[in-house]
């Protein structure tokens, strides 16, 4: 079956294929979700425990680079890492609003701000150009595993460094990672920009002399381009976010460090006291690498979703499907710009599609006029601002008890009133703290029907 032919039965059949269709809200569970233990050997032919370890080593070694380059991460020793807080008057103000019931302890993980980036692509973003720095000077024979990596700030790597290339496509805040990592290294940067991106991030990018190339086309159009200007020239490296296992790496990293978190502040996670997680999801790099990381340390007791545009469900049609990569919005019927600019992919990853496609739980479809009315609750109620594309996640919590098939997920997994009133859930924030003010000032008088 073609993937249209596909779209038109689902759209037939089914109402939560018909709400997608329609550009309504909707939550679709995903059918292939199985049990751990029944992905695991699977999954690890693909990514190993070994290889996320391997991940976090390998920021550990540069912690001391990242330390004397970003003092804003002295706190961490290094390390790129983001607060985890309660927002419990955000969790009173949603139910009392939406008329909603929000059990357990609601957290927000503010990977808005985090170092460097102000994103999740702190994470991946980060790590991949890292490693490919790692690569390049272990092979040049600068440094060992074992040197200090303060020695990537010398001025000779710089200049060594200056003569390779770093490219990528971006709706904004994958550039804005690999650009300032990258420049900062001292590697040449080009970044490919799909019209969705804001032209506060070309901006910036450019003030660090990054070279921005700007398309009228969509974000795949934006990283063909970049894919394709970058196989040309073999000192070139392209960050490819449709298909790349560093990316996926440096997000599933993630999930160790939260766990520390959790340690630190005792709480429990284990078949009576759930965690569900809502992460927002544009090609599914960022949510698919956490989300492996999370299921690998915390199995079955870790229920994830992502959160999607009501314009752009690319993940969501890729991975029901089965056709992953190839599946495309548009297959759908489904056109348009969206505000949510970091979540705007209209084709998914390959990779993500099919290495998560048993472990997602399910994804919940956002529209754009709500981004903005939960950022302004979110600054009202808890005094943090995340941008719009972040609050996709807040649908998730909402839901999770409302849409019917939310409810049928729950009691499919003996999720009862006991279990969600012990569960943790977590809203990921992805985006924020680079959005300058004027900006800021915008999103706040922005109101959409
Ligand atoms: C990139 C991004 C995401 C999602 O990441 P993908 O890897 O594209 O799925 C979510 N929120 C924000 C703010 C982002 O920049």
């Amino acid at each position: 079956m073609s993937i249209k032919e596909y779209a038109k039965k689902m759209i037939e059949s089914d109402p939560v294929f018909k709400d997608i269709s329609d550009l309504k809200e909707t939550l679709w569970v995903n059918d292939k979700y199985l049990p751990f233990e029944l992905t695991d050997a699977v999954c690890q032919l693909v990514v190993t425990d070994a290889d996320i370890a391997d991940a976090e080593a390998r920021l550990q070694r540069f912690a001391p680079y990242i330390r004397k380059c970003f003092p804003e991460t002295e706190p961490a020793e290094g390390l790129i890492e983001s607060p985890l807080s309660d927002i419990p008057k955000m969790q009173k103000t949603l139910e009392e609003t939406y008329g909603a019931s929000i059990p357990g302890r609601l957290l927000l993980k503010r990977d808005s701000d985090l170092a460097i980036a102000g994103s999740v692509k702190a994470r991946g973003g980060i790590y991949e150009v890292l490693k490919h720095a790692e690569d390049l000077a272990l092979e040049a024979g600068f440094i060992t595993e074992d040197d200090n990596y303060e020695r990537f700030a010398d001025d000779d790597m710089k200049e060594f460094f200056s003569h390779y290339t770093v490219q990528v496509g971006s709706t904004g805040n994958l550039g804005l990672s690999i650009g300032i990592m990258s420049a900062f290294l001292g590697f040449k940067v080009r970044v490919h920009m799909s019209a969705d991106a804001r032209q506060w991030k070309k901006d910036m990018l450019r003030s660090k002399g990054v070279e921005v190339i700007e398309y009228d086309d969509d974000y795949s159009a934006a990283v063909l381009e970049g894919r394709r200007q970058s196989d040309l020239d073999p000192s070139s490296y392209f960050v490819d976010d449709e298909n790349s296992l560093p990316l996926f790496l440096g997000y599933a990293v993630a999930a160790s460090r939260l766990k520390k978190q959790f340690e630190e502040r005792s709480i429990t996670v284990d078949a009576d006291h759930p965690l569900i997680v809502y992460i927002p999801c544009g090609v599914g790099g960022a949510p698919g690498g956490l989300c492996y990381g999370l299921k690998r340390i915390y199995k079955d007791n870790v229920h994830v979703f992502f959160c999607e545009p009501t314009l752009f469900p690319s993940v969501l049609i890729g991975m029901a499907s089965g056709k992953y990569n190839e599946a495309n919005v548009s297959d759908f019927g489904i056109s348009g710009m969206s505000a949510a600019d970091g979540l705007a992919c209209a084709s998914p990853s390959g990779l993500v599609t099919r290495l998560d496609s048993n472990l997602v739980s399910g994804d919940f479809t956002v529209r754009d006029a709500v981004l903005y009315d939960y950022m302004r609750m979110l600054m009202d109620t808890e005094d943090i601002f995340i941008e719009p594309s972040s609050c996709a996640a807040f649908n998730g919590p909402l839901g999770l008890l409302s849409f019917e098939a939310g409810k049928a997920y729950l009691s499919a997994h003996g999720l009862d009133a006991d279990k969600l009133a012990n569960a943790t859930q977590i809203c990921w924030a992805t985006g924020g703290r680079l959005v300058p003010e004027d900006i800021r000032e915008e999103y706040v008088n922005t109101h959409l029907d």
